[in-house]
């Protein structure tokens, strides 16, 4: 419905927290915050906080940082970064915390105490006649929590990455991270360099870089390397894009000509995408090591990815790892610089509310695969297969019929990481790719409906649109959305969302696939993409078909809710020993699948804990697989939409 699936009670209030939005809310706030950190007197010399990172021994998984402070003499509080941007999630990794103290500038240290409440909050008693507080800890990297990988740091005798809300204190006072200045400095280890979107003001053997917010702060993460090597692309009226790729090993960064052009395509197909930028200059930091978790979070003016060593080298792993870039470059505009009004705070530890990630996560999951076929980072054949390949999943997943898509943002963090058993009937993180399948159809109705004279791409260059002095975000909510939409195309946009986002679903729905004007049917060989992903993942998907996947151990993954396998009771994590007699192999189990329509089942010898039992489960339509046939009484606009500009 209009106007009420955003929180705007809470989001008036960030609204009105934002100096990004209303400049006087700058002024005001900016005055404010340092009127409470700092005695009138001091004021003429107010500086921005100083904070030196120690990485020398991110090897040895430890970083360590120190903090000096202006502040009053008496009871002065702190917080550790909770609710981290992009993670949406109150998961900043406190419990890998350690070493902290308080202390005067004269030595002296001051003991401490932690909200017992709010344990990300902690408080300190300043004595009399002190203005300064300083503020020293210690970080143990290299182990996230199920939200903070991407939001985490690591280290290793290579390359190391440090995500600068894990070891940084800000004043309890802040309630507008834009007013708040700190000025940073880096020590790393012998040899290595280091890129960010950070500007640096000196390079020496400690970098000091420019002084910036603590929202910049937090919004610009650190990679660096013996081998790490740029690569800078300048689209031509727009701002330069810089790949910064890093790694155990400088052949793992050795890229041929035609992974640079695709680099480069990416930059130019983006810029042409959204036609005005909300930065001067974008990074993208690559990490590409297996020994750092896979990852990608977005940021303003930079994004961290991590992706497997040999991405750049090996063609299979470019295939499946790459579309990172896409995803978390199109955030720059969605997500960052126009976020649902719920998610803009002014602090980090003031809660989020996320029930527009179907839009801030599924618009950037559709746009970011729209630039990952439009680079020719996938081809037109592979764009098919894949999308095909979400689709069915999406079908399989039954979860819709107890919780409509939006809950799955609303309560997205609890959706990452945890129990892997029955997620298709919990649901997943579906706003991603049904949000990505939601967007898809909106495409199709408006390059429907305007003979292809409206589409997506139009929405993007007036709803993203950037111009000089706009500052680093702007809140939308949903009656933006829709207004916009309307304005391109007149159409009950709300009944399509009510429909797809807000309400539950017996089935779902497929009207996407006939607008684009293609056909959904099944055959009995998988796909390329789908051989690559099982193949990668070593493990065999049979959720079409017999609704269980099951890895090279037997192991069964998870179980389609009402699908044959269901129906005979088995279950996530029991162990296929045997398939129709034999030991079993994924070649047997596909085998086992395949000769269905003669033997009319398939039987298995199942290790459940430590009891043995014997499965038969009746099935007899062999092997399953969903693609997109085209349908020659209607325009291809799948072909339409991911052509490059
Ligand atoms: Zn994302």
């Amino acid at each position: 419905m209009w106007g009420t699936q955003f929180p705007l009670a809470s989001g008036v209030t960030a609204r009105h927290d934002s100096p990004m939005i209303h400049p006087m809310h700058r002024l005001l706030g900016c005055i404010a915050a340092f009127v409470l950190l700092l005695p009138l007197a001091r004021l003429d010399a107010a500086q921005a906080i100083s904070f030196d990172i120690d990485a020398r021994e991110l090897p040895r998984k430890l970083l360590r940082t120190r903090m000096t402070f202006p502040v009053q003499p008496g009871t002065n509080s702190f917080y550790y970064p909770k609710w981290i941007p992009g993670i949406h999630a109150p998961r900043g990794p406190i419990e890998n915390l350690a070493g902290l103290r308080f202390s005067t500038p004269d030595g002296k240290t001051l003991p401490w105490s932690r909200d017992e409440v709010e344990l990300y909050r902690f408080q300190v008693e300043v004595p009399a006649g002190a203005y300064e507080l300083v503020a020293e800890l210690d970080y143990i990297t290299n182990q996230p929590n199920s939200n903070s990988s991407s939001v985490d740091s690591f280290g290793n005798a290579f390359i190391g990455t440090i995500n600068l809300n894990t070891c940084v204190l800000y004043p309890a006072t802040v309630t507008n991270a834009a007013a708040v200045r700190y000025r940073a400095s880096l020590r790393l280890p012998p040899g290595w360099k280091h890129a960010s979107a950070l500007t640096v003001s000196d390079a020496g053997e400690t970098i000091t870089f420019a002084p910036v917010t603590l929202e910049v702060l937090i919004d610009s993460p650190i990679i660096a390397g013996e081998h790490l090597r740029s690569h800078t692309f300048k689209p031509t009226g727009f701002p330069p894009v810089h790949y910064h790729l890093n790694s155990e090993s400088a052949a793992a960064l050795q890229l041929g000509d035609n992974r640079l052009k695709q680099f480069e395509a990416l930059a130019v197909q983006g810029m042409k995408l959204f036609q005005t930028a909300p930065f001067d200059a974008y990074h993208f930091l690559v990490n590409a090591s297996d020994d750092f978790p896979g990852m990608g979070l977005e940021h303003t003016a930079s994004s961290l990815n991590g992706v497997p060593e040999t991405t750049f080298t090996d063609d299979k792993k470019w295939a499946i790892y790459i579309d990172v870039l896409p995803h978390e470059l199109v955030h720059a505009w969605c997500g960052k610089w126009r976020r649902p009004i719920g998610m803009v705070t002014g602090n980090y530890h003031d809660d989020n509310k996320t029930g527009g990630l179907w839009v801030y996560e599924g618009l950037t999951q559709y746009l970011g695969h729209l630039l990952h076929v439009r680079s020719g980072m996938a081809s037109p054949e592979e764009n098919l297969q894949q999308l095909a390949r979400t689709i069915s999943r999406l079908q399989l997943q039954k979860g819709r019929q107890w919780r409509p898509l939006k809950d799955t943002a609303v309560d997205s963090w609890h959706l990452r990481g945890g129990s892997k058993s029955w997620e298709y009937l919990r649901r997943r993180q579906d706003y991603y790719n049904e949000g990505l399948f939601v967007w898809l159809e909106v495409d199709a109705i408006l390059r429907g409906a305007t003979n292809s004279e409206k589409s997506l791409d139009d929405f993007c260059a007036i709803f993203f649109r950037h111009q000089p002095g706009d500052g680093l975000v702007k809140a939308f909510d949903y009656d933006e959305v829709v207004a916009e939409l309307n304005r391109l195309h007149q159409f009950d946009w709300d009944a399509f969302f009510e429909e797809r986002v807000f309400a539950t679903q017996a089935a779902l729905p497929l009207t996407a696939v006939e607008r684009l004007g293609y056909r959904i049917e099944y055959g009995t060989t998988p796909s390329d993409w789908h051989k690559l992903i099982e193949g990668n993942s070593k493990y065999a998907d049979a959720y079409e078909s017999l609704g269980i996947a099951v890895r090279e151990s037997g192991e069964i993954i998870d179980v389609i809710p009402g699908s044959p396998a269901d129906h005979a009771k088995l279950a996530p994590g029991q162990q296929l020993a045997g398939v129709n007699g034999r030991k079993f192999s994924l070649a047997r189990f596909r085998e086992g699948i395949a000769d269905t329509p003669t033997r009319r089942e398939i039987g298995f010898l199942v290790l459940k804990g430590d009891l043995y039992a014997t499965v038969t489960v009746p099935y007899d339509a062999g092997p399953k697989f969903m693609k997109l046939v085209r349908n020659p009484d209607k325009p291809d606009l799948i072909g339409a939409i991911f052509k490059a500009k």
